[in-house]
């Protein structure tokens, strides 16, 4: 689409003419997500630096019928950020600051455009603690965290973005400035919006402050590199570390062809020991005396599902080391095929045997390479179908191996997104997991926040109609 005249004219004048951006190179830039996949440039770049500019911007837009697509940091795995129809791409990159830091209620008031371990380094120097970390962490910002409720490794015993954000100030499309929740972690009054605006993909809302709780920084952290023959043994060592009621804070597994492709990528064969088929980075944190305990009975569990190998980190250097390794994973994997169709399927915990099984058979049967790493403590795993389509018939294959995943983790009692959310590129697969009577009243929701269809519109919902 192209914009209505009048209307660069109105955003101009509504944040200054230095906010309002249409040169190529900023259409380019902002066209875009962590995939780097693209679907439409927009039209025009917008830069608010207030909840008052946003609400202009929202109210134009409304007005002109034009789409209005809120970005963060655009490191988005499923293009939320990423423009399908045109229009304006609402830049949230001057909201960044830290507005407060409030060490006796154990909380932080956010600007949604502050990076995540910006935050979490700073409350770190306050012996406070920040858990969600996404393996973005330095690059996503907070905003787009509580957008797709983002979540990391230490998910298993922390929670995700939604069991941290206590109240939002957010812009409706209709121009609304609203509040919701508070300071407070106990909250009951009417409905939770805080918790319909987290993971609502900036379909419903544009958040422009948070509020986050906090916890003590735990005073020590344990980190071990178990390694295993095959994935079955790594996925039978999680099964024994919940059933011994051991609460790692973080439990990470690296399949065989993943921990290749790192090794290679990082040109560092002394990763895993030679003829190992999977990996567990797992951490234990609290503290001294109870870590010591725990690590140690994490390690008997490993030994028991048949692990070859148990290395503790000797060092924070070390630690650091072991944890390059898993963070490496999505670059390194690009050397194995030129596309990677990327899910982070979940499943209860007790069923990752059966997922790994799923995938190997697909694998088997598709003739496509899957490497799978991720977040085993919760039954959250990175699931990434490579192919090359310049081969006959590959990305066909891929794309009916994907369909084929999705359904078995649906069948498993699984979701098809554990944190990346669906925006565009998953939109085809929402009904595969909800009912047509759920997905009508996601829709009445929808249309009850923004009843022009303008915010990120194209994105959940399997087509263009809300
Ligand atoms: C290398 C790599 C590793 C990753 N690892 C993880 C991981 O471990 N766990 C995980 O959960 N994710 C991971 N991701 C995905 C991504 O980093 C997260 O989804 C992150 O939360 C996105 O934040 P962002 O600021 O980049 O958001 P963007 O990509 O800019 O936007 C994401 C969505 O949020 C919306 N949005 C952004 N800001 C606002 C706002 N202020 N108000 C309303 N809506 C808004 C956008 O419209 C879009 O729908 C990874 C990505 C990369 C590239």
């Amino acid at each position: 689409m192209s914009l209505p005249p009048d209307l660069l004219t109105t955003l101009e004048a509504a944040l200054g003419p230095e906010f309002v951006l249409t040169d190529d190179v900023a259409l380019e830039a902002h066209s875009v997500d962590g995939l780097r996949r693209g679907a439409r440039p927009p039209d025009a770049v917008v830069r608010p630096g207030t909840a008052e500019d946003v609400r202009r911007v929202l109210m134009a837009c409304s007005a002109a019928r034009v789409p209005v697509v809120p970005r963060g940091a655009g490191t988005g795995y499923s293009g939320g950020a990423v423009p399908t129809r045109g229009g304006v791409v609402l830049a949230m990159d001057r909201f960044d600051r830290i507005v407060e830091i409030d060490e006796e209620n154990l909380l932080a008031v956010v600007q949604p455009n502050v990076i995540t371990g910006v935050l979490q380094a700073e409350v770190e120097r306050r012996g406070l603690f920040y858990p969600p970390d996404p393996a973005s962490l330095d690059r996503s910002a907070l905003g787009g965290n509580v957008a797709e409720c983002a979540g990391g490794p230490r998910a298993f015993k922390y929670g995700t973005t939604r069991h941290y954000v206590l109240g939002l100030e957010a812009v409706l499309p209709t121009g609304d400035i609203i509040r919701t929740g508070g300071r407070t972690v106990k909250n009951v009054v009417g409905y939770d919006l805080t918790q319909l605006l987290i993971g609502s993909e900036g379909t419903l809302a544009v958040v422009t402050e948070i509020v986050l709780r906090l916890l003590p920084k735990p005073p020590s952290v344990v980190t071990l590199r178990a390694t295993f023959a095959n994935v079955g043994e790594a996925a039978d060592a999680v099964t024994r570390l919940v059933r011994e009621r051991a609460v790692p804070a973080a439990l990470e597994l690296v399949d065989g062809v993943s921990l290749d492709a790192v090794a290679a990528h990082l040109e560092d064969r002394s990763l895993a020991p030679a003829g190992t088929g999977a990996l567990l980075l797992i951490e234990v944190d609290g503290m001294d005396a109870s870590v010591d305990e725990e690590a140690t009975r994490v390690a008997r569990a490993c030994f028991d599902a048949g692990a070859t190998d148990v290395q503790r980190a000797q060092s924070e250097e070390e630690r650091q080391r072991l944890w390059r390794a898993r963070r490496e994973l999505s670059p390194a994997l690009k050397a194995l095929a030129p596309a990677k169709l990327n899910h982070d399927v979940v499943v209860p915990k007790g069923l990752i045997p059966r997922l790994f099984t799923l995938v190997a058979d697909l694998s088997a049967s598709h003739g496509l390479l899957i490497p799978c790493f991720g977040h085993a403590g919760d039954g959250n795993i990175h699931v990434n179908i490579m192919a090359d389509p310049d081969q006959p018939g590959q990305m066909e294959r891929a794309r009916l191996a994907e369909r084929h995943l999705l359904e078995g983790v649906v069948a498993l009692g699984g979701s098809i997104s554990g944190e990346h959310g669906i925006g565009f590129t998953k939109a085809q697969f929402l009904g595969l997991q909800l009912s047509p009577e759920v997905i009508a009243l996601m829709r009445r929701i929808k249309r009850a926040f923004d009843p022009c269809d303008i915010l990120n519109p194209g994105k959940i919902f399997p087509d263009a109609e809300v």
